[in-house]
């Protein structure tokens, strides 16, 4: 059978959903075909918070000196030069414009007072949405696509690419749960927007041996790389696939992500068994992963105090994982450091020896031993969380090449005509290494551009 729409969505997670709702708001029929049982991919699951230079809270908060052109300049360092320079300033600079309608249009509630400054950021410019997670920003979006009757079909797997005679493509075939295959015809495009490849060994091992099966993930199972694959038959060109990130910070015993551990951006630090620091808690996701596998047993230790608690208020957040790693005797709440200390048998002597040296370093302003970019903080004070966490994949860098229209480029670097593509799926951003809080704000510029691309058809 075959249905027809103006424009066919593959995938429904950040980038999904703005592409759908620009399209039809610009008064096209669209849909969006979805192969899990529930929306929201891997945005939903992850913290959500946004990079925005000049936004409302950092000058709430009088922070100066962020722009677009510094983002721009820290993703493109972050990424070793790896990022498509003029792609980085279309995102940077779409930026704002892309969380004030997040905020005004979709009613994302992003809290008031408070930003993180993830790795690698030279300012404190991630807004967090309320309840630290993509719940907040996908529950909202499934109201506005609700709202505009965006029809989601559900456990609905898009397979393969339909092109016309001169290879214009014109639409996609899909199975839905009963196994029929139906055929969602889009006359003015079609815009993928399925992610990663993060849970796709096979796929992860082709483009990176080291990716193997001895690293969980911390993403979900439709992160197949679907897109990838059914744009490559038809000739589109492929970039960066070779750059796979872990996540520094994961539960050890499933691979998901430690959002708990978000305590990191307010000043907890990483330790090893031995009780030592070993790498500056604000680098980069790969320096921090790298360093926590050449440590003893390649795991780490996150350890933070009540005051650090107060200030990031992931305990609130994530009560949740909190007491799911109780459950599981991965974090441990002490008014000592002894206490926590012997509770993962850390060396007592050397993790009181690396205490002092924080606090000093907190009091000075200076961290002598790692160069603490947001500044240490002090650990004098009880109770004291030390939580164990390892790596797991994250978040596949590589993927397609796209334009600032985001029409899907082939080897000659010519536009496929008919085919559009954005967020992680895509290839040109986030180069060697994304850095935290960039994936939410290339996912909804880009997929934002998508939907007006096609929109103006
Ligand atoms: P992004 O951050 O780029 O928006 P997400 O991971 O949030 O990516 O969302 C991608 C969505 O696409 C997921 O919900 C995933 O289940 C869905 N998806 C992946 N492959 C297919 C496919 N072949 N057909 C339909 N949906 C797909």
């Amino acid at each position: 059978t075959e249905q027809t729409y103006d424009v066919v969505i593959v995938g429904s997670g950040g980038a999904g959903f703005s592409a759908a709702i620009e399209a039809k708001e610009a008064g096209k029929s669209v849909v969006i075909l979805e192969k899990m049982p529930a929306v929201g991919g891997n945005t939903l699951i992850s913290g959500a918070e946004m990079n925005v230079p000049n936004n409302w809270v950092q000058k709430k908060l009088g922070i100066k000196g962020d722009s677009p052109e510094v983002m721009a300049k820290d993703t493109i360092k972050g990424g070793d030069e790896l990022g498509d320079k003029h792609m980085i300033k279309v995102m940077t600079e779409n930026a704002l414009d892309a969380a004030e309608w997040l905020r005004d249009d979709i009613k994302v509630d992003f809290l008031e007072d408070q930003l993180f400054q993830f790795g690698g950021h030279s300012y404190k410019r991630a807004l967090i949405p309320q309840g630290h997670t993509g719940a907040e920003v996908i529950t909202k979006f499934r109201a506005k696509a609700k709202e505009l009757k965006i029809p989601v079909k559900l456990n609905t797997t898009a397979t393969e690419l339909i092109q016309d005679k001169d290879g214009k493509v014109i639409g996609v075939k899909a199975n839905n749960k009963e196994k029929q295959e139906i055929s969602y015809m889009g006359k003015d495009g079609v815009i993928l927007t399925t992610g990663g490849f993060g849970s796709n060994i096979e796929m992860r091992k082709k483009y990176n041996k080291k990716m193997d099966e001895s690293y969980m993930s911390t993403v979900t199972e439709g992160s197949t790389g679907d897109g990838i694959v059914m744009a490559e038959k038809i000739g589109a060109d492929l970039t960066n696939m070779e750059n796979i990130q872990t996540y520094p910070i994961c539960n050890v015993e499933t691979g998901v992500i430690s959002l708990l551990a978000d305590t990191r951006f307010d000043g907890a630090v990483l330790i090893n068994q031995e009780g030592k620091r070993f790498v500056e808690e604000l680098e980069r996701r790969d320096v921090i992963s790298n360093a926590i596998l050449d440590q003893t047993g390649s795991y780490t230790y996150q350890l933070w105090n009540e005051d650090i608690n107060k200030i990031s208020k992931t305990m609130e957040a994530h009560q949740g994982e909190y007491e799911e790693l109780l459950k599981q005797k991965l974090i441990v709440k002490a008014d000592t450091l002894e206490e926590a200390a012997e509770f993962f048998d850390i060396d007592v002597k050397n993790l009181k020896e690396t205490v002092k040296k924080v606090n000093k370093y907190a009091k000075d302003g200076k961290d002598k031993d790692f160069d603490h970019r947001g500044g240490l903080v002090s650990l004098e004070k009880g109770p004291y969380y030390i939580e164990k966490a390892a790596p797991s994949v994250h978040h596949t860098m590589g993927g397609l090449v796209i334009n600032d229209k985001t029409e899907v480029l082939d080897k000659d670097g010519k536009a496929i005509d008919g085919l559009y593509a954005a967020g992680e799926l895509t290839g040109v951003i986030h180069g060697s290494n994304r850095l935290g809080g960039n994936a939410i704000t290339d996912i909804i510029v880009f997929g934002r551009i998508a939907g007006q691309t096609v929109g103006e058809k």
